[in-house]
């Protein structure tokens, strides 16, 4: 029995599993090795890198740095959840687990449109994040795909990033309201709702989106509206709740409805970005950390390991003279 597991070695993962292992706690990081961050080559928005830093790279120093501190590490993929606050049970696909305390950091999947030229332009000239790459595409060609109010929306705030933004539907009819309508002509934002076949692009840089009919509309970028679909499902099989859009939902300590069952990262309300997903990681080992120790002064376990140290180590203060 571990006193924490965490399923998920990503930022928020990874940053627990520091936290715990620095608590001198007995922790497991179980990951299948999935994490979004390696789609980022060129991370330019988390603390202490001003140069950059590779998603990847920034796994590889994670993972370096909890091992250093203790933290234990098995590839597999948890399938099936059960038990509750104190001994939680994983089954996955290579061996089974238990533990006191467990951490949900499994993260999420954005959804690339399924148009073929995406895979390959992907983190590169294919965008899901403002935040992430707004910065730098600077005065380029940008397209939003989607229909919907989100989309305008995203389109308007990629003019403070480009005066040459625009939308396409990719054959959808657009869904946006009045409103956004009037905001797409106050702001000249022309849209196109022609179904895009391919992406013409060369080394993973986007030269155009071609349409059905033979039409080819040159671009540099191109962002979508997310379609996420959340890792909730171990969360949820232990009676977690989750909110509308699939997210995980947690209280101020990362704690969701379920006690003793925490979550962190892109599979809570986490905006999915790195720099939150590690702090909150690093927020729920602390509520962890404090939940062990309440727990082990209730229950008098701190006073067997304290009976050990005062049985064979030296505990007194040596007085000086
Ligand atoms: C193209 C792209 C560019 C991005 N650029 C940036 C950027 O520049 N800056 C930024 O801040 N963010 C960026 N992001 C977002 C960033 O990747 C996420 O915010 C971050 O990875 C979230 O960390 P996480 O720990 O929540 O999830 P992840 O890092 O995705 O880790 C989740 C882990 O859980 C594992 N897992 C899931 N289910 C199971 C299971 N059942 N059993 C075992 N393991 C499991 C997965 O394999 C994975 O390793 C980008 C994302 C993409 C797709």
């Amino acid at each position: 029995m571990r006193e924490a597991i965490i399923i998920g070695g990503g930022l928020a993962g990874l940053s627990a599993a520091i936290y715990l292992g620095r608590a001198r706690r007995d922790v497991l990081v179980i990951d299948a090795g999935h994490s979004m961050a390696v789609w980022e080559p060129d991370v330019q928005n988390y603390l202490g890198f001003p140069e950059g830093i590779s998603g990847e790279a920034l796994l590889e120093r994670g993972r370096e740095q909890a091992i250093r501190f203790d933290a234990k590490f098995v590839e597999d993929r948890i399938v099936e959840t059960s038990g509750r606050c104190g001994e939680f049970v994983l089954k996955g696909d290579h061996d089974e687990y238990r533990a006191r305390r467990l951490i949900i950091a499994t993260g999420l999947t954005h959804l690339p449109p399924e148009i073929p030229g995406v895979k390959e332009c992907l983190g590169h000239s294919m965008f899901f994040c403002k935040d992430c790459d707004g910065y730098r595409v600077q005065g380029k060609t940008l397209v939003i795909m989607g229909a919907t109010d989100d989309a305008v929306e995203y389109a308007l705030s990629m003019l403070m990033y480009s005066p040459k933004v625009y939308l396409v539907t990719n054959g959808e009819e657009p869904r946006w309201d009045e409103c956004h309508a009037k905001w797409m002509e106050e702001y000249e934002i022309p849209y196109h709702t022609g179904r895009v076949v391919s992406i013409n692009h060369e080394k993973r840089q986007i030269k155009g989106l071609c349409f059905e009919g033979g039409r080819e509309l040159a671009a540099d970028y191109l962002f979508t509206v997310r379609g996420d679909a959340y890792h909730n499902g171990l969360a949820i099989s232990l009676g977690a709740a989750v909110d509308a859009d699939g997210q995980v939902e947690v209280d101020h300590c990362m704690q969701t409805s379920v006690k003793g069952l925490y979550a962190a990262g892109c599979v809570t309300p986490a905006n999915c970005q790195m720099v939150i997903a590690a702090g909150q990681g690093a927020r729920a080992a602390q509520a962890i950390n404090r939940d062990l120790f309440e727990e082990d002064i209730a229950t008098h376990a701190l006073r067997r390991f304290r009976q050990v140290q005062v049985r064979t180590e030296a505990t007194l203060p040596e007085v000086v003279e």
